[in-house]
């Protein structure tokens, strides 16, 4: 399979690629947060990082003003040293069986993080796969609901962004990805 897939919807670009979200060449890059905005381990370890204490100043600036980020939420902050200039920070759902309104919280998490980007005039973004490393989501489960989410967005919002971009880790999450793209039903209304 290859290893990068692209669609269009509503006058944007939507890219499903292999790659590392820290290197990603778009306006903002989203990261898979914890409440505390701490840098934590996971995509989230690695993007603090790689933006350096900057990022993690900001984060903690942004914790102390409002308290731990809400599941589903988002909130914005420069990057620091990465090529990206912005990270929105969004808390997904830690995976408790799957009847806990999971799949919501993972949608708002997918939707709060583009309004956040649209409100600021953003053109591109790029998502790691929220919730399926530590927090334990399904990938196979979380994809199809990533994806729709996105989708619904971008046909309520038409070319409000150029480019949105979903960089998976493993060569399995972006066989996980374009499966549920392939098998999201055309025309079901998208939550
Ligand atoms: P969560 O706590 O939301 O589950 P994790 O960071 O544990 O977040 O994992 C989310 C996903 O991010 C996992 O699929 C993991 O493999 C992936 N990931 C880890 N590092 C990177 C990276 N540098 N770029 C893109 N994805 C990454």
């Amino acid at each position: 399979m290859s290893e990068r897939f692209a669609a269009e919807v509503g006058g944007t670009r939507l890219v499903l690629l292999r790659g590392d979200i820290t290197t990603q060449d778009v306006d903002a890059i989203v990261n898979a947060a914890n409440p505390e905005l701490t840098p934590g381990g996971g995509v989230s370890g690695a993007i603090h990082r790689a933006g350096g204490p900057a990022l993690t100043r900001a984060a903690a600036q942004i914790r102390r003003e409002r308290g731990p980020l809400p599941t589903g939420e988002a909130v914005i902050t420069p990057s620091g040293k990465l090529r990206a200039r912005w990270v929105i920070h969004t808390v997904g759902p830690v995976w408790r069986g799957g009847r806990h309104r999971e799949a919501d919280l993972l949608a708002r998490a997918y939707r709060s993080s583009l309004a956040l980007a649209v409100a600021h005039l953003l053109r591109s973004i790029a998502f790691p796969s929220i919730s399926t490393g530590v927090y334990g989501y399904p990938v196979e489960e979380a994809a199809p609901v990533a994806l729709r989410a996105v989708r619904g967005f971008l046909r309520a919002h038409p070319q409000a962004l150029d480019e949105v971009r979903f960089v998976l880790f493993s060569a399995g999450d972006l066989a996980a990805y374009r499966q549920a793209w392939e098998g999201l039903p055309a025309e079901a209304p998208d939550p």
